[in-house]
This record gives C-alpha cells, sequence and structure tokens, in this order.
C-alpha cells in the first residue's frame, strides 16, 4: 500500500477487517470477487480517514463503480462511516460498527465518535412530531478537539 502517513489521526484499525467484512457482504449476496477484496485491503490498511479519490488513487487497477458500490454497502452494514466536511467534501473510516455520531475537529481532522440513546429518542420523536417518516440520520459536531483547544489552535 501506498498510503502516505497523516500525523495526529486517530484511527480504529479493525483487526482482519477485510475477512470479516468480506463475510458480512457474503450475507447479503455480495460474492468475495478479488476486486472488492483489494478494496477492502485498501480501506484495511488506511491509515486514517480518506476519500474516494484516494481510495481509487491506491487501486489503480479497480473500477470506480466497483469502489463505490463497494463504499455504500459497507456503509449500509455500519462498518464504514461517511463523514461530511463544512467545506463539501466526505472521508470515509472503518466504523465500529454501531450507529454513532462524530466530533469533527477543524484543526487536525481527527473525528471522535459518540453514541447517545438518548439524543436518538429525541430526534425520533421529532421526526414523528412533523409525521415524518424517518430513514435515518447522521450527526457531526465542528470544532476543536481537547488537544487542538488546549494548544490554542484559532
Ligand atoms: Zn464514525
Ligand atoms: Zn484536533
Ligand atoms: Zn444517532
Amino acid at each position: 500500500m501506498l498510503w502516505s502517513g497523516r500525523d495526529g489521526v486517530c484511527y480504529h484499525r479493525t483487526v482482519a477487517f477485510t475477512e470479516s467484512a468480506a463475510r458480512r457482504l457474503e450475507t447479503i449476496g455480495f460474492r468475495s470477487t478479488a476486486p472488492r477484496r483489494a478494496v477492502l485491503k485498501a480501506i484495511e490498511g488506511a491509515p486514517g480517514p480518506f476519500t474516494v479519490e484516494d481510495l481509487l488513487g491506491e487501486l489503480p487497477g479497480v473500477g470506480r463503480a466497483t469502489v463505490f458500490r463497494t463504499i455504500k454497502l459497507l456503509q449500509e452494514l455500519d462498518l464504514l462511516c461517511r463523514v461530511p466536511l463544512e467545506d463539501g467534501s466526505v472521508r470515509y473510516q472503518l466504523s465500529e460498527g454501531t450507529h454513532h455520531h462524530h466530533l469533527v475537529c477543524r484543526s487536525c481532522g481527527r473525528f471522535t465518535e459518540f453514541a447517545d440513546l438518548e439524543l436518538d429518542r429525541r430526534i425520533q420523536e421529532q421526526a414523528a412530531q412533523h409525521g415524518f417518516h424517518l430513514q435515518g440520520h447522521s450527526l457531526e459536531l465542528y470544532g476543536l478537539c481537547s488537544a487542538c483547544g488546549a494548544a490554542g489552535v484559532a
């Protein structure tokens, strides 16, 4: 892998992600083809949050459609988080596998994950009060992480 390292980015490295993700994909009917495994391996090896373009750059022999499709499936399985940044770009990183939200540091780019069942319950209540058929939600909080805040980064 040619991934260039990025300092200071917190990253949850899941052991044998490729194997477990390939099995999960097979349970929903997606065979573990060589290109698909290459995508999983590249994701497993990523040094930090990555863009689709980063991933495509790592996988010159794999078609764009395969990369996009695999990312979408992994998101649906809660194996990959999709984190929109304020500039409109999107980063991905391995997920801990359950629903959660993100604290996004504007300075170092670190994502911190948090889960809050009470907050999720309130979101469902809001949707119900509006007669809205809720199918999912994501929540990102933007600011400075504790390290950057303490270092006085503006
Ligand atoms: Zn996440
Ligand atoms: Zn930070
Ligand atoms: Zn939530």
